[in-house]
C-alpha cells in the first residue's frame, strides 16, 4: 500500500522545524561561554590576576611561617649546644660542636634573609592585591549582570531544547519509515531537507521545476524530489 506523503506533510514540517531549532539552540548554547568571556574580558583579566597574586602570597606566607618555625627551633638548639660547650672534655668534641654551631647559625642566617625577602615581596604583593581588589570591585557589577542575563538565556534555551528533544521521538513514530529514510538521507546534504515549491520554483535551490513535473506533483500523493537539488518538495498552498 502506497504511503500518502501529503497526509504526513504536517509531521514532516514539524520535524524539520524541530531539527532546525535544535541546530540553532545547540549553536546558541555553545556560544554562551565565549560570549561571557568576551563581554566580561576586562573583569576576568583583573579577577584572574587577583586570584593568581593571592595564591602566590599565600604560598609565600606559608613558606615564611615554616621558616620562622625552623629558625626558632634552631636558635634553641644552638643555645643548648653553646651551654654544652662548657662541659665538653675533649678538644675533638669541642671542635666538632663549634663547627656544628657555626653551621646551624649559618643556616639560620640564610633562613632569616629569606624571611626578610619574603616579607618585602609580600608587602609589595599585598599592595598590588589591594589595587586589584578595588579594580575588580569596579568591574564586577557589570560582569555579574551580563553573567546573570546569559545564565537566564541559557536556562531558557535549555528548557526549549529539552521540550523539542522530547517531542522528536513521538514525531518519528508518527512518520512512515520510508519517508523518514528519505528525509534523513537528504538531511545529510541539506539541513532543510524539505522544501516548498512556490510559483513553480523550489524554495530550497531556487530553481524552476519543469511544468509537467509540477503538474504531476500536484496530482500525485507520493513523495517527490526536486529534479535539481533532490530535496523533498511539496506544493505551497496558495
Ligand atoms: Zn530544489
Amino acid at each position: 500500500m502506497a504511503v500518502n506523503f501529503k497526509d504526513y506533510l504536517p509531521q514532516l514540517k514539524e520535524l524539520q522545524e524541530i531539527d532546525r531549532r535544535l541546530r540553532q539552540v545547540e549553536f546558541e548554547l555553545a556560544a554562551i561561554p565565549e560570549q561571557l568571556e568576551t563581554s566580561g574580558a576586562e573583569y576576568l583579566v583583573v579577577a584572574r590576576a587577583l586570584q593568581e597574586k593571592e595564591t602566590t602570597l599565600s604560598t609565600m606566607n606559608k613558606e615564611r611561617q615554616s621558616l620562622e618555625t625552623l629558625i626558632k627551633e634552631q636558635t634553641i638548639q644552638v643555645q643548648e649546644r653553646e651551654k654544652r660547650l662548657y662541659a665538653i672534655k675533649t678538644q675533638k668534641e669541642y671542635q666538632a660542636t663549634l663547627k656544628e654551631i657555626a653551621q646551624m647559625k649559618k643556616e639560620t642566617k640564610d633562613r632569616e634573609e629569606r624571611v626578610l625577602k619574603l616579607l618585602e615581596e609580600g608587602e609589595k604583593l599585598t599592595q598590588e592585591i589591594t589595587q586589584l581588589k578595588s579594580q575588580a570591585a569596579d568591574k564586577e557589577g557589570g560582569y555579574r549582570q551580563i553573567e546573570g542575563e546569559l545564565k537566564k538565556r541559557q536556562e531558557e534555551v535549555e528548557t526549549e531544547k529539552a521540550r523539542i528533544t522530547e517531542r522528536r521521538p513521538a514525531l518519528l513514530k508518527e512518520l512512515p519509515p520510508e519517508i523518514l529514510k528519505k528525509y534523513e538521507f537528504i538531511k545529510k546534504r541539506f539541513a532543510d531537507a524539505l522544501a516548498s515549491v512556490k510559483k513553480g520554483i523550489c524554495q530550497g535551490c531556487n530553481m524552476n521545476i519543469p511544468a509537467q513535473f509540477y503538474n504531476e506533483m500536484l496530482r500525485a500523493a507520493d513523495l517527490r524530489n526536486c529534479p535539481n537539488c533532490h530535496r523533498l518538495i511539496y506544493p505551497e498552498e496558495v
